[in-house]
């Protein structure tokens, strides 16, 4: 499997990155999973964009478009043969020896690969079971950011319960998210799902969903 490490790309087993990259002692970046159908990308350009908000609200000093990224990541999908899946694609802030503050002459970390991702048909028709777990992450949940230990708290608390996805929720009052997904309720006739706000991350799929129902909507109104 080829890796894009930096702007370059490298087997998989060639990919060496440093031990004290920030991305292992802090969590100190921000990520993407963008899907890919047939050998394409969707909704490539929605992705970079929310990228490109991650790494200026993380203030990560990564320009995507000197990098050209958009096409590196369409050849790495190339180089790759990869047809159907994900890229999963992570910026850190860079290697240094471990200390809190920003480094000062530190070069971010790109790593981008494919990695498999399944439509979950019957799922999506049958449904799922789902627990609800108090929302205990930060307060920048807008931020695409590697520190996932409460997201990955909160689902395996959901497996442990023979569910599938956790739904978080804040303050008793107000559900904000899945550990790994947005959510809609629909009550009384009604879809509701949770400002784009700082708690939540604003998904492409619910940015989509959105849209979507709108058009429904608009369409079924006009005739
Ligand atoms: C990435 C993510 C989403 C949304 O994913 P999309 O693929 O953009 O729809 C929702 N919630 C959390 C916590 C996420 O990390």
């Amino acid at each position: 499997m080829f890796v894009l490490l930096n702007d370059e790309f490298v087997n998989r087993n060639e990919c060496l990155i440093d031990i004290e990259d920030r991305a292992n002692q802090f969590g100190d970046g921000v990520y993407e999973v963008i899907r890919v159908y047939d050998g394409e990308f969707f909704l490539l350009h929605d992705h970079l964009k929310r990228l490109i908000y991650s790494l200026e609200e993380a203030k990560i000093n990564y320009d995507i478009h000197h990098h050209n990224l958009a096409d590196q990541l369409q050849k790495l999908v190339e180089m790759n043969n990869f047809k159907d899946g994900g890229i999963y694609l992570q910026i850190s802030r860079g290697a240094s020896p471990r200390s809190h503050p920003f480094p000062k002459h530190t070069q971010p970390t790109l790593i981008a690969y494919p990695i498999p991702v399944t439509r979950p048909l019957e799922s999506q028709e049958k449904g799922i079971e789902a627990i609800l777990h108090e929302d205990l992450r930060w307060l920048r949940c807008d931020i695409k950011s590697l520190n996932l230990l409460g997201n990955v708290m909160a689902k395996q608390s959901a497996l442990d319960a023979g569910a599938k996805e956790a739904i978080l929720y804040r303050d008793y009052n107000h559900v904000t998210e899945g550990s790994s997904t947005n959510v809609f309720i629909v009550k009384d006739g009604i879809v509701k799902t949770h400002p784009a706000n700082h708690y939540i991350l604003n998904g492409i799929t619910r940015l989509y969903q959105l849209v979507e129902k709108t058009r429904v909507f608009l369409q079924a109104f006009l005739g």
